[in-house]
């Protein structure tokens, strides 16, 4: 039997139609409300909330704090009219309580779970150092669902495709994404480490080999790299490989699995349905010249201009220069930025020059002119205002206000640099406009694909070609002839899809034949000795009959994170990680013992 009264009902449950019954109900005081001959208490279960009527001479009022946990039985009874909350579900109806069991009290709280308010200005870290109390709170409980509930309909989705859902080792190999691993010190024999998994990428395509051709799994991934809002060390993918497809087949199934578990989830976010597909598709070089980057915010349109052509000539120091050393003069719209102040275009520009811009040239769109000096008005009829524009020719300014699409209104922000340079700031610049105008529209779910990446990139710092993805990616088979003579030009069967300026899934068809794959190797700067003691399990594995195939892993925290607009990763893990990947809850990572010391055969130096 149990120690206490078992509930009948959940607190959230109540309705009218149980008005005249005895439930017994268990939770938590969420809120009380002492009004001296009577008290109420709003008592909580994960059903949700319901008003409790406590007569203060039978009850033990002063033990009942906030939090507390308890078991009460009571009759239900309807309230008065006048007293009906319409907002609740619950608030037609009171519990007058006849038996109050204490299961446990609760100390003072460091937080106030009944404040939604007060709790915007919690410390952070404080809410994760004390998380099991902040997840009681019913709006980080919902975060918790919903993510229960979407990762439910993928699974479902790809059931019904005839995938195997299976499990990878965490314990395992170095396998390379880019980031540095986390290891584990093996105690048997000292000096040899296990990787945690920085994705089951190696394990998949073996999944592949052995002819499982569909595979998924919600995989946990370690990459031990710098933490950012939107990152943490230890993350979950929804991870995904196919035999005998073609890039084509997986954007149609991950395209397809994306809307189906949005559009059934939908109404829970107050985010528009409309435009979820078909996903927009540019190719790498494309997303580079109109948004400056591999992930664009395709919320708005902006797009960036070149200015190129219409400057072509001209002595205006800053951009002969540019021109002549090969850069590119671009720059993007910001509506509505020609009523900036010179000190708020000056912040704009210590913005851009925060990502790397020498500077920003600015020229500001109005209708109408002013008289001044530093003015031009085109023949179709927009004055166009700045210092330097009295070193262009008329026609050069018509052609800038041409090629910027400038309307009136506008402030063109013009950034002269290197191209790649160039577009690390454009593409903030851009972001940052579509943040202050408004139009990266929070309500919306802008989905692309991103296609045809470069396979590989240079480091200059180590002097030699990275793989842009991971080295298992498979070249376009016409750029084949291109890995021992021209690698930066290759460009690679490998696609992300980005929502609203952020990265969501990457994917590729993969290498398949262990020739291909050591070529690859060999580019990367991985000799045969290295390949063999590396990755010779999975040349081997190429070796015997491996099928063509390929997949994707998109992030489930950052899908949650798209569809309750959020803007930290944290908020939709239930116990995430802070600052330096640190747990203040656990307070892990934490010191060892002198025994566990000895017996990893570790010391400190
Ligand atoms: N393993 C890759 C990643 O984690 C995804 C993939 O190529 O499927 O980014």
């Amino acid at each position: 039997m149990a120690s206490f009264q078992q509930r009948t009902q959940g607190c959230g449950e109540l309705r009218l139609a149980h008005a005249g019954q005895t439930v017994t109900l268990n939770g938590w005081v969420h809120r009380l409300r002492d009004m001296g001959s009577l008290v109420f208490v709003d008592m909580r279960d994960g059903t949700g909330l319901c008003q409790l009527f406590l007569d203060p001479t039978k009850h033990p009022i002063p033990e009942i704090k906030t939090e507390t946990c308890i078991s009460v039985t009571g009759q239900v009874v309807e309230r008065a009219d006048k007293d009906k909350n319409p907002n609740s579900p619950t608030g037609e109806v009171d519990v007058v309580v006849e038996t109050l069991q204490i299961l446990n009290p609760s100390k003072p709280l460091p937080f106030p779970l009944n404040d939604e308010g007060q709790m915007q200005s919690v410390n952070e870290e404080l809410r994760i150092k004390h998380r099991y109390l902040d997840i009681r709170r019913p709006a980080m409980r919902k975060k918790l669902a919903l993510r229960a509930a979407a990762v439910r309909k993928i699974r479902a989705y790809l059931d019904a495709r005839d995938f195997i859902e299976t499990e990878t080792p965490i314990f395992t190999k170095s396998t390379p994404e880019g980031a540095r691993d986390y290891l584990v010190p093996y105690r048997l024999d000292p000096g040899l480490f296990y990787a945690l998994p920085q994705s089951p990428q190696q394990y998949k395509q073996l999944l592949m080999v052995a002819g499982l051709e569909r595979y998924y799994q919600i995989a946990k991934c370690f990459r031990d790299e710098s933490q950012r809002s939107d990152r943490q060390p230890e993350f979950t993918q929804l991870d995904l490989e196919m035999s005998f497809v073609t890039q084509e087949d997986i954007l149609q199934l991950i395209e397809g699995m994306t809307v189906s578990v949005i559009n059934e989830l939908i109404d829970e976010f107050a985010l528009e349905k409309d435009h979820l597909v078909p996903f927009t598709r540019l190719t790498y070089d494309e997303s580079m010249a109109r948004y400056g980057c591999d992930k664009p915010d395709l919320r708005f349109d902006l797009e960036l201009f070149d200015l190129g052509e219409a400057v072509q000539g001209t002595e205006f120091g800053v951009f002969k220069g540019t021109l002549e050393n090969g850069g590119k003069i671009r720059g993007v719209r910001f509506p509505g930025g020609a009523s900036l102040s010179r000190k708020e275009v000056a912040e704009l520009e210590e913005f851009a020059k925060s990502f790397g811009a020498k500077g920003m040239a600015s020229i500001a769109i109005t209708s109408e002119g002013q008289g001044s000096e530093n003015e031009f008005t085109s023949a179709s009829g927009l004055v166009a205002k700045a210092g330097f524009l009295k070193f262009l020719q008329p026609a050069q300014i018509e052609g800038i206000l041409s090629a910027s699409g400038a309307e009136a209104g506008d402030l063109l922000c013009i950034i002269a640099d290197e191209y790649m340079a160039g577009n690390n700031v454009l593409y903030r610049l851009r972001h940052e406009i579509g943040e202050r105008t408004g139009l990266r529209d929070p309500r919306k779910l802008a989905f692309c694909f991103v296609m045809d990446f470069p396979l590989v990139e240079w480091n200059p710092d180590e002097n030699r070609w990275d793989s842009m993805h991971h080295p298992f990616t498979s070249p376009k088979a016409e750029d084949m002839d291109l890995i021992e003579t021209d690698p930066g030009a290759i460009r690679a069967d490998c696609y992300d899809i980005v929502c609203n300026g952020t990265e969501w899934a990457s994917g590729s068809i993969r290498i398949h034949r262990p020739d291909v794959q050591a070529r690859v190797f060999r580019l990367l700067g991985i000799d045969d000795a290295r390949q063999k003691e590396r990755f010779g399990h999975i040349l081997e594995a190429f070796s015997f009959g491996a099928p063509p195939h390929g997949g994707i892993a998109p992030g489930i925290d950052r899908m949650i994170m798209f569809l309750l607009n959020e803007e930290n990763i944290r908020e939709v893990i239930a116990f995430p990680k802070i600052g330096l990947g640190q747990d203040p809850m656990m307070e892990a990572p934490s010191e060892i013992d002198e025994v566990q010391w000895k017996e990893m055969g570790l010391r400190k130096v």
